[in-house]
């Protein structure tokens, strides 16, 4: 459980982050809480950390043209107590009290998080849901990624290696609508086995996110056709559960077998859909 050596360096600016990307085998630092682990178990061996974790422009919440911008090197504890995000994105306040304990939400990032792509991951479910889109920076300039094109696969995602994660800035919904997370989470750890976030407009339309479920978290757009548009009752919700998963690449594991986490699926998504209706 010992990393292998590796040099560390300090950034202060995101440039000098970008600038020092690219740099040898270069990975950067954040919290630390899913890098560290990671290179300790030696499935990640940089040669060069760059700590972002001081950057002021990667740090804060606010208000912005109709969105709520997250910055990347934001904590979970921060999400979890700001009053802009409890009054205005709910689930997402939900989420942040769910993750981990108290030390991994206090030193752990929304960026970090969305940039390892951990399959169990909260915030990958809360960012597809809420239609957010994903701020990046690198030496080529700034993209602005859809959440729904971010995540890829296993722990991957469309970041190029010489990109940062800046912000994530999420469409506040207009008044009257309904948002819930809700997760079967491992005992241990609280990473969830499966999670699923559901933001229902006031129109009735209707976004449905799975975590914890497939390789990588994904919106699920055969029980979103089933639900949106329509009066959420028994009948619907069945044929919500019934459409849910087409596709989806279903993990087994230790905690969960494929059929048991199927069945957790529906039952996380049964219960979401009734507390939005
Ligand atoms: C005991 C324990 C329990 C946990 N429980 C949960 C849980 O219940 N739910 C949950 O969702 N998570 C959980 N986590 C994970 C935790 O939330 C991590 O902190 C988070 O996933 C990663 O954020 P970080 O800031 O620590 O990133 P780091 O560990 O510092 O970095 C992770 C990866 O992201 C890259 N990176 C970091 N920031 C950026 C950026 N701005 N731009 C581009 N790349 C970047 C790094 O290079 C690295 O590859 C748990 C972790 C532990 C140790």
């Amino acid at each position: 459980m010992i990393p292998a050596a590796f040099e560390y360096k300090k950034v202060h600016t995101i440039e000098d982050a970008i600038a020092s990307l690219g740099q040898e085998e270069s990975k950067l630092l954040a919290g630390g809480y899913s890098l560290i682990p990671s290179m300790k178990l030696r499935l990640n061996q940089p040669s060069l950390l760059i700590d972002i974790g001081d950057i002021p422009d990667l740090k804060g919440i606010r208000e912005e043209d109709g969105e709520i911008v997250i910055n990347a090197g934001t904590t979970h504890h921060d999400i979890l107590f700001s009053d802009l995000i409890e009054n205005k994105l709910p689930f997402f306040h939900q989420a942040a009290s769910m993750i981990g304990d108290e030390q991994v939400r206090n030193r752990g990032t929304i960026g970090g998080s969305l940039a390892h792509a951990d399959p169990a991951a909260d915030w990958p479910a809360l960012v597809l849901a809420a239609d957010a889109t994903i701020e990046v920076v690198g030496s080529e300039g700034k993209r602005s990624l859809k959440a729904t094109e971010f995540f890829t696969g296993l722990f991957s995602t469309a970041l190029q290696e010489n990109e940062i994660i800046t912000a994530i800035r999420i469409p506040i919904p207009a008044e009257g609508f309904k948002s819930i997370y809700l997760k079967f989470e491992n005992p241990a750890s609280r990473f969830a086995i499966v999670g699923c976030a559901v933001l229902r407009y006031a129109d009735r339309k209707t976004n449905i996110a799975f975590t914890g479920v497939a390789d990588f978290a994904f919106r699920d757009a055969g029980a979103e056709q089933v639900i949106s548009g329509k009066i959420i009752d028994d009948a619907t919700i069945k044929e919500a559960v019934n459409a849910a998963l087409t596709g989806a690449n279903i993990l087994s594991d230790n905690f969960a077998s494929e059929e048991y986490r199927k069945h957790l699926a529906g039952v996380y998504l049964k219960r979401a859909l009734q507390e939005v209706a």
